[in-house]
């Protein structure tokens, strides 16, 4: 019983730990985009455990893959020792990265990803000077809390790392909106002179980046950014390095990876997530003389082990044999314009944006536009109780978001609509 259940977990794990939901949800099954919980409940999934299940649940190709894996015995071994899966998986990561000639480190989440890609960069400039944005995440460990431009997501104000604030997310979208169009990037490029000019000594290692902030509330600066960025960063060979963690392998319908909307290429790109389809898999790929740059004892026991780097293989395999990237596109068109029409006039919905199957809604009180999370909350348990699970997010928490498997159908997109529309007209008194 999830009762029991639930307290079981209050006795024994940190109260930190956020549970989704009045009465939290214990997942038990799941199949296609569909999770059946403890009580028989079934739920449309469009949020797929923060943006991880890409491909959707029990998919024969990924348990075949990973039960063959498993099937050998070999479950681990260290890094010490040749590992197929993670050469190929590598090779794969490699050639779509869009980097020339680039190198792959495998970890664990992403939180390790962006730690490494921070170790490799600060090694390769001999800087401890980063440049982050506000309103970004990262990742929970010491330096990714560092560079996490949200204090509330980033609990420890101790960090090893120097790091000055650029404008971005809520507040450059505030400022920039302002402004016309064209002048945006512009607007943004001058922030960041005057960040490197004022709160650093110039010598910095790099500056990491969401390309649409996610647990910010699917933010989206403007398309062409990170060139508008990197022209100033190659001035002083400061490092890009692009967090794709959420934006990666083809969501956002238009692109494979979230940077190629800024028509840059990064210097390090940080993955996670989605690759795994649920798997422990993440990593660093990027340029070979950056990764080169860290001393020889560094890896990881984990990263990349045979189970999961078999699940990576089948998931892009699967992900680039039914062209999911266009997929996304169609469908998650279906998805935000179906959306937008339907809250169009709305006084309480300040926004639906974003690309492909990486959509979200920004809910405020009318008049002051003030953020509304408690009407975020309600439409947000309002779509559980008609069988459909979203997130949530945003600087303020008044930002629905979602991010599906990019499997969705056309008819699923319809369906979840459906009880999203709903439970926003029921909840929009
Ligand atoms: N970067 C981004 C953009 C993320 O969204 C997240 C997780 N929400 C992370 C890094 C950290 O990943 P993990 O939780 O796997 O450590």
């Amino acid at each position: 019983m999830t009762d029991d259940l639930l307290a079981r977990h209050r006795a024994v794990l940190p109260s930190w730990m956020p549970l989704y939901y009045a009465e939290p949800i214990e997942l038990v099954s799941g199949e296609g985009r569909r999770v059946t919980d403890a009580q028989g409940r079934t739920y449309l999934d469009f949020f797929g455990g923060v943006l991880t299940n890409m491909i959707g649940y029990d998919i024969a190709e990924i348990r075949e893959a990973v039960q063959q894996q498993l099937a050998s015995g070999i479950v681990h071994t260290s890094t010490l020792y040749l590992i197929r899966q993670q050469v190929e998986l590598a090779e794969k990561i490699a050639r779509l990265s869009g980097i020339p000639d680039a190198r792959v480190f495998f970890t664990n989440s992403g939180s390790e990803a962006n730690e490494a890609a921070l170790l490799m960069a600060t090694n390769y400039r001999r800087s401890h000077q980063i440049l982050a944005v506000r309103n970004s995440y990262h990742g929970r460990t010491y330096a990714t809390m560092g560079v996490t431009g949200n204090r509330g997501w980033s609990p420890s104000a101790l960090n090893p790392l120097q790091v000055a604030w650029l404008h971005s997310g809520e507040r450059l979208r505030g400022l920039l909106a302002r402004l016309p169009e064209g002048d945006r990037i512009d607007a943004a490029v001058e922030d960041l002179r005057e960040v490197l000019a004022t709160q650093t000594s110039g010598d910095v290692a790099c500056l990491i980046a969401e390309p649409i902030q996610g647990v910010g509330g699917f933010v989206h600066p403007p398309d062409g950014l990170f060139a508008g960025w990197k022209k100033v960063l190659d001035e002083h060979s400061i490092l890009l390095v692009s967090d794709e963690v959420q934006t990666g392998w083809g969501r956002t319908g238009e692109h494979f990876w979230g940077y190629q909307a800024h028509g840059v290429t990064p210097d390090l790109l940080t993955f996670a997530k989605g690759i795994g389809n649920g798997f422990a898999l993440a990593g660093v790929v990027g340029r070979a003389d950056v990764l080169e740059s860290v001393p020889a004892i560094s890896f990881s026991t984990f990263g990349g082990n045979p189970v999961s780097a078999a699940a990576g293989n089948a998931v892009l395999d699967y992900l680039l044999d039914h062209d999911l990237q266009a997929n996304a596109a169609r469908v998650g068109a279906i998805l935000g314009d179906g959306l937008r029409a339907a809250v169009a006039g709305l006084d309480q919905v300040a926004e639906v944006r974003g690309k492909g199957l990486m959509l979200a809604v920004e809910f405020v009180r009318p008049g002051t536009g003030e953020p509304d999370p408690a009407l975020t909350g309600k439409v947000f348990e309002a779509c559980r109780q008609g069988g459909l699970l979203v997130g949530k997010g945003g600087l303020h928490g008044n930002v629905l978001r979602m991010g599906p498997p990019l499997t969705l159908t056309e008819g699923e997109a319809r369906e979840g609509l459906a009880i999203l529309v709903e439970a926003i007209r029921v909840e929009v008194v």
